[in-house]
C-alpha cells in the first residue's frame, strides 16, 4: 500500500519514535513534581520548548503546548474574543479554514459576534482589497490560515500582519499545513498567536502548541492546574511533547527547501503522465511553487470522487476526497464551493492527493499507472 494522505496525517518518524520509547521507559515523573523525577520531566519540557520556540522564532514562555491545532484554534478564537469584547466583536477569516475554526466562530456568531468570512479566488486565495473593505474600528480579531489543506494554496500572511501592526485587532493563524514545510517567523510576519500539530510533520497524534506572542492576554482555556505558566491545565504529556520536540528537530531550513522542491517535481511528474495517456484533468488551485506543494488537488471531469477513491483503494494507493467523507456519501467540499460556486462539477470530481517524507518518484510513477487505468476503466463503462 501507497500513503498518498500526508495532509491528513503523517507516519511517525523513527527518531521519533525511538525518542518517545527512551522517554517512557525513563521519565516517567509529572513535571510539576518538585522532586528529582519531577526535575527530569521539567528539563525535557523546558528543552522541548525551547526547539519549537525556534522554530517560529519565538520566545519559549510563548509557545503553550496543548492536544492539536484544534484546541488552539478553539483556544485562540474563545479566548480572544470573550476577553476582548468590550473593544468590538468583529472578526475576519476566510470561506476555506479548517472547521476548528469555522465551528467556533459560528459558536460565536450565535453568541452576538460579527464574523466576516472573506471569499477566495479560483486560486484559493483571499484578495487583500476584500480584507482592507472589512476592517474597521470594531475588529478584534483576524484569523487566516497560512496555507490551504485541501487545495495547498498560501495566503498573503506578511501583508496582513502588517496592516495590523497599528491596529487593535489581534493576528491568528492556523499554521497546522505550512509548518515544516514553509519558512515561519512569528516576529519579522508580526503574528500574535499561531497553531499547529505535531503529526503532520512526522510527530505524534494529540500534540501540538499555541503561539501567544507578548501582546496577548487571555485566560486559559482548560482551566485547573497551574500548568503551561498557569496558561493551560492539566498534567504534561512529556513523552509526546519530546517526540513533537524530536520531529521538528528533523526539519532543518535544508529539509523544508528539498521538500517544497521535491514535492513541486512530483506533480510535475504525474502531470505529465497524465497528459501523455490523454487524461482530461485541471488542477484546483494554482501550480505557484511558493504553495504548500504537498497537497495537489486534481479535478477529472466526468469521474465521481468517490469511484476514483475507493478504486485507488483497491488499487492500494490512499488519497483523500478532499473532505470528511461520512457513511459512504460525500460531503461537498466547503473549499472548492468557495473557489469554484456550489453549481461547479469540479466538487463532486476531485481528489486531494498529499506528499509527504517518504513519498518517491517510484510511488509516483506506480500511483499514475493506476490512475490512468482507473479513470480510462471507468470511461470505458460510461460509455458501453
Ligand atoms: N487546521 C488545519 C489546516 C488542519 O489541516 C488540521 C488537521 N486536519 C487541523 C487544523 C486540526 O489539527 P488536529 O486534528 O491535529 O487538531
Amino acid at each position: 500500500h501507497v500513503y498518498l494522505d500526508n495532509a491528513a496525517t503523517t507516519p511517525m518518524a523513527p527518531e521519533v519514535i525511538t525518542e518517545m520509547t527512551t522517554q517512557m521507559q525513563n521519565d516517567f515523573g509529572n513535571a510539576s513534581s518538585t522532586h528529582w523525577f519531577g526535575r527530569q520531566a521539567h528539563t525535557v519540557m523546558d528543552q522541548s520548548r525551547l526547539i519549537l520556540a525556534n522554530s517560529i522564532n519565538a520566545k519559549p514562555n510563548d509557545i503553550i503546548i496543548t492536544s492539536g491545532a484544534t484546541e488552539s484554534n478553539n483556544t485562540a478564537l474563545m479566548q480572544t474574543a470573550h476577553t476582548r469584547q468590550n473593544l468590538g466583536k468583529h472578526i475576519i477569516t476566510t470561506a476555506i479554514e479548517h472547521p476548528s475554526i469555522l465551528r467556533p466562530l459560528e459558536a460565536l456568531e450565535a453568541e452576538g459576534f460579527r464574523v466576516t468570512y472573506l471569499p477566495v479566488n479560483d486560486q484559493g486565495v483571499i484578495d487583500l482589497a476584500d480584507f482592507d473593505a472589512a476592517l474597521d474600528d470594531d475588529t478584534i480579531l483576524v484569523t487566516i490560515m497560512f496555507g490551504n489543506n485541501e487545495v495547498g494554496s498560501r495566503m498573503p500572511i506578511e501583508a496582513i500582519g502588517e496592516r495590523l501592526i497599528n491596529h487593535q485587532a489581534w493576528f491568528h493563524t492556523d499554521a497546522t499545513q505550512a509548518y515544516g514545510l514553509l519558512d515561519i517567523d512569528v516576529q519579522a510576519m508580526h503574528i500574535d498567536m499561531l497553531s499547529v500539530s505535531a503529526h503532520k510533520i512526522n510527530g505524534p497524534k494529540q500534540i501540538g502548541f499555541l503561539y501567544r506572542g507578548p501582546k496577548i492576554y487571555f485566560p486559559s482555556f482548560i482551566r485547573g492546574g497551574e500548568q503551561e505558566m498557569k496558561r493551560r491545565a492539566g498534567t504534561e504529556s512529556v513523552v509526546q511533547v519530546a517526540g513533537f520536540a524530536k520531529a521538528v528537530s528533523l526539519i532543518t531550513p535544508e529539509v523544508k527547501a528539498e521538500r517544497q522542491a521535491r514535492y513541486f517535481a512530483f506533480k510535475q511528474q504525474l502531470m505529465a503522465r497524465l497528459n501523455a495517456a490523454d487524461i482530461e484533468f485541471a488542477v484546483n488551485g494554482s501550480l505557484n511553487p511558493d504553495n504548500l506543494n504537498h497537497v495537489f488537488n486534481l479535478w477529472f471531469k466526468g469521474i465521481s470522487t468517490y469511484a476514483l477513491q475507493t478504486n485507488l483503494d483497491l488499487a492500494g494507493f490512499a488519497i483523500s476526497g478532499g473532505s470528511a467523507c461520512t457513511a459512504g456519501s460525500l460531503e461537498p467540499s466547503h473549499v472548492l464551493t468557495a473557489m469554484f460556486g456550489e453549481a461547479s462539477p469540479r466538487i463532486g470530481e476531485s481528489i486531494r492527493t498529499s506528499f509527504g517524507h517518504e513519498t518517491t518518484a517510484e510511488q509516483i510513477d506506480a500511483y499514475a499507472d493506476a490512475l490512468i487505468r482507473i479513470i480510462n476503466r471507468i470511461k470505458t463503462k460510461a460509455n458501453a
